[in-house]
């Protein structure tokens, strides 16, 4: 299990931006995290992921724990040893090299061959495989999204984070994002997934909490924030 507990973010030493938050995520299942801009859900992605002091953020209260052991202090590097991934929005890729060389990139950290990683993560992107030896940079949207959780892929995470995958896609793609997502959790791994599409992340989530200015106001089952009026209109912007 992927723990937050009560976690308390700070920025600059004074900008509190996380107010004691609690998530969970179970092995296998998938979270949703949803709120507005600004609501601290990247906040709270780095803090997991051991990013804060990059940007100058430090966790004052609470903890990150991966099956019971403490995890926020740890980098980057040993965190996906550990089996905890992250696609940050944006995607990240490595532009100049191609798809295949970002995907090798990912995969040093598995025991696996890099090889049988790399046909797995093909099989499940074919459109990674037919582009595998064009340069990044010259992919679509989509397929660098696609390449960014291919490449996460790559190290078989126990635990993928996910924010926004949805961010500036057209609805084709944001359905084949989510189909991807299923078919990634269906083979065993916990996914937390960071939206501003309620609709797209509460349909596969089994879980989802509305976070608002770094603090958590919804924490229930996907089907019941999906069902509420009030909480369709109020707070997840749906009619
Ligand atoms: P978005 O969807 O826009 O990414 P978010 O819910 O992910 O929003 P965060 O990016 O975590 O929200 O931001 C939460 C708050 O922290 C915002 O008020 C933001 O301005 C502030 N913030 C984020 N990064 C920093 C930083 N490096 N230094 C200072 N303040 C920051």
């Amino acid at each position: 299990m992927l723990q937050v507990q009560n976690l308390e973010v700070v920025y600059d030493d004074v900008m509190l931006v996380l107010r004691g938050v609690s998530v969970a995520v179970p092995p296998g299942g998938i979270v949703a995290l949803l709120g507005a801009n600004g609501a601290g859900k990247t906040t709270l992605l780095r803090a997991i992921t051991g990013l804060l002091d990059v940007h100058d953020g430090e966790v004052t209260k609470g903890s990150v724990t991966l099956d019971g052991e403490p995890v926020h202090h740890l980098r980057p590097a040993a965190l996906v040893r550990r089996g905890i991934c992250q696609v940050m929005e944006g995607r990240r890729i490595f532009a100049e090299l191609t798809v295949e060389e970002n995907l090798r990139i990912g995969g040093h950290t598995s025991p696996r061959t890099i090889k049988a990683r790399m046909e797995d993560v093909l099989t499940l992107f074919p459109v990674l495989a037919e582009r595998r030896r064009r340069t990044a940079g010259y992919l679509s949207g989509g397929e660098q999204q696609m390449l960014a959780m291919g490449r996460a892929l790559m190290a078989e995470p126990r635990y993928l984070l996910l924010d926004e995958p949805s961010l500036g896609l057209a609805p084709r793609l944001v359905e084949q994002v989510r189909g991807l997502i299923v078919e990634i959790n269906k083979r065993g791994t916990g996914v937390l997934l960071v939206e501003q599409n309620a609709t797209m992340a509460l349909s596969i989530a089994a879980h989802g909490y509305v976070l608002e200015t770094g603090k958590v106001v919804l924490d229930k089952p996907a089907d019941q924030l999906l069902a509420d009026e009030d909480i369709r209109e109020f707070y997840l912007g749906l009619t």
